[in-house]
């Protein structure tokens, strides 16, 4: 679902993508792993187009993102096209970004009642669902600032999974929790991945990665420095920068 061909990205002279590229099959997770600063957040961002790329093209279900070819030009998106791409790609973020004014119901089914323009009472519904999936039926009224951050997170997940998105991105979904909420938001991730949801994750949780990921990726000073199966990346890696960074975190 999610093919990212030569990716370059600098910001001014820094290049901070270099030469990347990384297919996501339906139904598999990819972990990515690297030290800080290598690259990750921007790669994911460049999937939604939160930031533009310099060369390389991104496909996401077989549309390219942010641009309309034309013969053999490309032409950039309007913002209201990249807004309805961006709509079917779920980015759960570290910081979790609820709309602190609206209660947790109306956090999930914000999206898809404005930008997707669904039948309100249908998508309702279907929030009340996902807040039963990710345990939280009966935060259905509170307000973000009464739930703990590990709750946020799930409400944050379900907001990302009531756009019914192509594939899930998540940037250290659990880095800003504390130590005994991780558990919680790991276990709802993971119940997705058995779904079969396309999934990006980006985290520093290496017994989660190994658990749930088809393919680890390992990333350092903006190039994929090696990838594949978690018993080869994280357990048997090839590179001297893989083992030195999983030596370190683990
Ligand atoms: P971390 O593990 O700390 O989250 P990361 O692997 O996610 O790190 P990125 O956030 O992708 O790293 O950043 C990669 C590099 O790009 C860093 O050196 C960062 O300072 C730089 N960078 C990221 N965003 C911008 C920006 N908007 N403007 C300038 N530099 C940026
Ligand atoms: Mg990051």
């Amino acid at each position: 679902v999610v093919e990212v061909s030569n990716v370059t990205k600098s910001f001014g002279d820094h290049v901070v993508l270099r030469d990347v590229s990384l297919d996501v099959e339906q139904g598999s997770v990819t972990v990515v792993l690297g030290p800080s600063g290598s690259g990750k957040s921007t790669l994911l961002r460049t999937i939604n187009h939160l930031e533009k790329v310099d060369r390389g093209q991104i496909h996401v279900d077989g549309d390219l993102i942010g641009y309309r070819r034309q013969g053999d030009r490309l032409h950039e998106l309007r913002e209201r096209d990249v807004l309805k791409q961006r709509s079917r790609i779920g980015f759960v973020f570290q910081d979790f970004n609820l709309f602190p004014h609206l209660t947790v119901l109306q956090n999930v089914a914000e999206a898809p009642i404005s930008a997707q323009r669904r039948n309100r009472r249908e998508v309702e519904d279907q929030a009340k669902e996902l807040l039963e999936r990710v345990g939280l039926a009966d935060k259905a009224a509170a307000y973000p600032r009464q739930l703990s951050g590990g709750q946020q997170q799930r409400v944050a997940i379900a907001r990302a999974l009531a756009l019914q998105p192509k594939v899930l991105l998540f940037d250290e979904p659990t880095s800003a929790l504390d130590p005994e909420l991780v558990g919680e938001v790991l276990d709802v991730i993971r119940s997705l991945a058995d779904d079969g949801a396309a999934m990006v994750v980006v985290t520093h949780e290496i017994g989660f990665a190994r658990e749930i990921a088809d393919t680890v990726v390992f990333m350092d000073h903006g190039q994929i420095v090696e990838s594949g199966p978690p018993s080869q990346v994280i357990d048997q890696p090839t590179h001297e920068r893989t083992r030195a960074f999983i030596d370190r975190v683990l």
